[in-house]
């Protein structure tokens, strides 16, 4: 049930930076360059779109995403022969509510609020995508999957060594419950609320790891967290990527096409790879706080050789990982 916004006018200016929630088909009519075509580059919308189906993280004060209309219609009192069309929203929300950022704050007294985080963390930056989907649906409760290093070194055998300074983000195919709360946060009885949760995530070591060995800047996930419902008690992979500086992105969307249109499948065995030079685009809204929803974008540059190795001519990377 959503809950009513105070008054207080804190939100309104807001509305102003607040990006219309486009779906993935619009997203392509709109922003996308040659959808479908693998030698072109293309942009994939990695967010949900912000409405009464947003699922919160449980335990907020505003659980819910509200959008009032201030005004909306013509203006009959204009002083000119045309009244004119004015539209004016408000909207309340928790922090932490569909695709997200979590800023170092959140776990770290020390660590940056989301208006500190510099923009070279968030803005074109190396992406990994480590898909375990079969692996966690080949469990008897794959609510209970845990990313392990084990796992990533599967990836990194098959498409190569993650990027340094790169934004890892796991697939584990939690995002077919969305926006089935129940399904998707794993209350696992019928009364709507449920104590305890359950869905995959990483083990503290497989994030230690990322964090140690590949020096990530940022760790992203398909389901609400990256630790899993069950470890909710003592989050170590929050405290472990938050408490280096590593910002979270929870509820990441869309996965599963990203995938499908840029990542090729070996035909006779060998080496599987990607045909794209995989960039992330992290936009959270700017306030001090510990969260917010943000616009994630993955741009996929085709992945070809340079033909100016030496850097002479823009800055066409020298050479390009896979993902
Ligand atoms: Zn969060």
């Amino acid at each position: 049930m959503l809950r009513v916004c105070s008054s207080s006018g804190l939100w309104a200016p807001l509305v102003l930076l607040f990006l219309p929630a486009l779906t993935l088909s619009e997203f392509f009519t709109a922003g996308g360059s040659g959808a479908g075509h693998a030698e072109e580059s293309e942009w994939f919308d990695l967010s949900y779109p912000i409405d009464e189906d947003t699922i919160f993280y449980p335990g907020q004060k505003y659980e819910g995403f509200e959008l009032s209309k201030d005004v909306q219609g013509f203006n009959q009192t204009a002083t000119g022969n045309y009244p004119f069309w004015y539209a004016q929203y408000s909207f309340c929300m928790g922090e932490h509510g569909g695709t997200h950022v979590d800023a170092p704050f959140h776990f770290n007294k020390l660590g940056w609020k989301l208006n500190e985080i510099p923009l070279k963390r968030l803005v074109d930056v190396p992406a990994a995508v480590i898909d375990v989907e079969t692996d966690v649906f080949a469990l008897r409760n794959p609510d209970e999957f845990a990313l392990e290093i084990k796992h990533i070194m599967e990836h990194e055998a098959k498409y190569g060594q993650i990027p340094f300074n790169s934004v890892v983000l796991v697939r584990t195919g939690w995002a077919r419950y969305w926006p089935n709360k129940q399904r998707y946060l794993g209350w696992n009885n019928s009364t709507g609320h449920s104590p305890t949760m359950h869905f995959p995530g990483l083990s503290g070591p497989a994030a230690d790891w990322l964090v140690r060995e590949r020096h990530i800047v940022g760790l992203g996930i398909d389901s609400p967290s990256p630790d899993l419902g069950n470890a909710a008690a003592n989050q170590v992979v929050h405290i472990i990527t938050l408490g280096s500086q590593v910002y979270i992105i929870e509820n990441v969307a869309y996965l599963d096409v990203l995938l499908k249109k840029t990542r090729k499948q070996p035909q006779f065995g060998g080496v599987a790879h990607s045909n794209c030079n995989l960039r992330l685009f992290v936009l959270p809204m700017k306030t001090g706080g510990t969260g917010a929803p943000a616009r994630i974008l993955a741009h996929c540059k085709p992945n070809v050789v340079d033909s100016h190795p030496h850097g002479a001519v823009g800055s066409t990377p020298t050479h390009f990982s896979q993902y």
